[in-house]
This record gives C-alpha cells, structure tokens and sequence, in this order.
C-alpha cells in the first residue's frame, strides 16, 4: 500500500513567465492529505485555484486555468514535476498570473523537491483506475487511455524538421524514471511562429534560456540537445502534467499521436463524463 506525500518543507524560487514575460516569486509549500495541488495568489489575497480539469480554461500553446475570473498559467511543466516526483499533495503560492518557466524544462522544479525533501503521510494514495478504453480524435491528432496495471504513456509525434520527423517514446512512471527520462526534455518553438505568438502577445519571455528554437533546418541554440529525442520526451512531460489536473495518478495507458494541450484536455474531459470508464481505487 502507497500512502500520500506532501514535501518535507517549504521552497521557494522565483523566474519570468514564458508567455506572459512577467517576474514571479513562487513557493512550494506542504499541504495535508487529500489536498491535491492548489495554487495560491498571494497578489489577489490568496485566491485559491485548484489544479482541476473542472478549471481548464485554454490551451493552446500553455494550459491555462481560470476561477472566477482569476487566471494562472502555463501549471503543466511545476505540475508534472510534482506527479513525477510523486507528490500528492503541495500548496503553489505565487505573485503573478504565471508559473516561471524555469529552463523550459521540469529539471529545476525537480532539483527544488529533491531539496526539500518528501514527507509520507497517514492516508493511502489513491488512483484513477481505467475500466474500459477511452479514445478522442481530431483530424490527424489522436488521444487514448486503455486499462493498465501501471502509468504509462506511449507518446508519437511528427514533426517535418530535420532533428524531429517521428518520434516515439514509450513511458512508465516508476521510482526516479520521471527524473531520469523526462524532467530535462526542453519546450521548443520554431522561429516560423515566434512572429504569429508575439503578435497574440505569447512568448513574451521565451529565449535560447528556456525553450529549443528551431529554425526551417537547424536549432538557434548553441548548447546541444540533452537527448536525440528530446522533443518527444518534452511532449510526454506535457502529458504527465496536464493530466495531473486529474486530481490524482492514473493507472492505465495513455497512446498519444500528435497531440497537444487541447486534446489532452478533451480526452481528460471526455474520461471524466465517461464514469464506466474509470474506477478510484486505493493504493497498489
Ligand atoms: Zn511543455
């Protein structure tokens, strides 16, 4: 039986917004069991917005979450690094509409846990147990979730470049396999949208410091890739963290295939309407 983590102490850091550019103080704190993630805006009097699918607001190029009327984005890449890390529960407070992008990656936010420790807690952790195969689709992108006795994630995705074309990883979420395989995968754009992103006031604050910029055949960055397949590797953290809006780690199989922050948002959606298709069990 797995009970419930928290972390041990409290941590803060703080960094700029890759959307929106703006300067954020942000700290992790511990929360009782049962919590889940909440997020915390200290600059609106601690207004709290749960990480739930329930206040999914867009997702286009960053999961964006809205509570009355109050915004928090781009959670995806603090969120899986709590799900990878297999914290439960964990109060986010922070002074501005978004979470800093750190390096564009999940490696920071993991450094900061490992720092501050895990605690377990007296309460069985619970999972989203899959019954029956749910399946979304549009046009070529295309989302499931089928039963399994684990979390695993079988991301593809193919992209006409050079250092990307097809690419494929096969995900099961297990002690230290989200820190060694996942949590330094980096964001990437291509120059050939930085234009149409700035005009829709997006990637504000990107640079060579946070994400992998790609130009029509080569990258502007002058560091190499941390992995051949990075750019998979970076939308299979995605996945891991737009699906901890959850509420709590599934066990099953996710297969993605160019999929991207709206469709994981619409299969989450659809799972969750589907009420044959899941199960909440406790620990395993
Ligand atoms: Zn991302």
């Amino acid at each position: 039986m797995t009970n419930q983590k928290t972390l041990a102490k409290s941590i803060e850091t703080g960094g700029i917004g890759l959307h929106t550019g703006v300067t954020v103080n942000l700290k992790l704190k511990p929360a009782p069991a049962h919590t889940g993630y909440i997020f915390v805006r200290t600059d609106l009097d601690d207004f709290e917005i749960p990480a739930s699918v329930e206040y999914i607001s867009h997702c286009s190029y960053a999961t964006t979450l809205l509570r009355r009327g109050v915004l928090l984005s781009t959670c995806e890449h603090l969120l899986a690094a709590l799900r990878g890390t297999g914290i439960d529960n964990c109060f986010i407070e922070l002074d501005n509409i978004e979470i800093p992008i750190m390096d564009g990656s999940s490696e920071n936010w993991i450094e900061l846990i490992e720092q501050a420790g895990t605690s377990e807690q007296n309460a069985p952790r619970h999972f989203l147990k899959i019954k029956e195969t749910v399946i979304f689709e549009q046009g070529d992108r295309r989302m499931s979730i089928e039963p399994s006795d684990d979390y695993r994630i079988e991301c593809t995705i193919d992209f006409p470049h050079p250092f990307i074309n097809r690419q494929k990883f096969d995900f099961t979420l297990n002690d230290g396999s989200f820190g060694r395989e996942i949590a330094s995968a980096r964001t990437f754009g291509f120059t050939t949208e930085i234009e149409m992103l700035r005009k829709a006031n997006l990637a504000l604050g990107g640079s060579l410091d946070n994400a992998i910029v790609l130009t029509p055949d080569g990258m502007l960055n002058k560091q190499p890739l941390r992995f051949a397949d990075e750019f998979v590797r970076h939308k299979t953290l995605d996945i891991i963290g737009d699906f901890a809006l959850l509420g709590m780690p599934f066990l099953g199989k996710i297969k993605a295939e160019k999929s991207g922050h709206a469709v994981h948002a619409s299969l989450m959606s659809k799972l969750l309407k589907t009420e044959s298709a899941w199960e909440i069990v406790e620990g395993v």
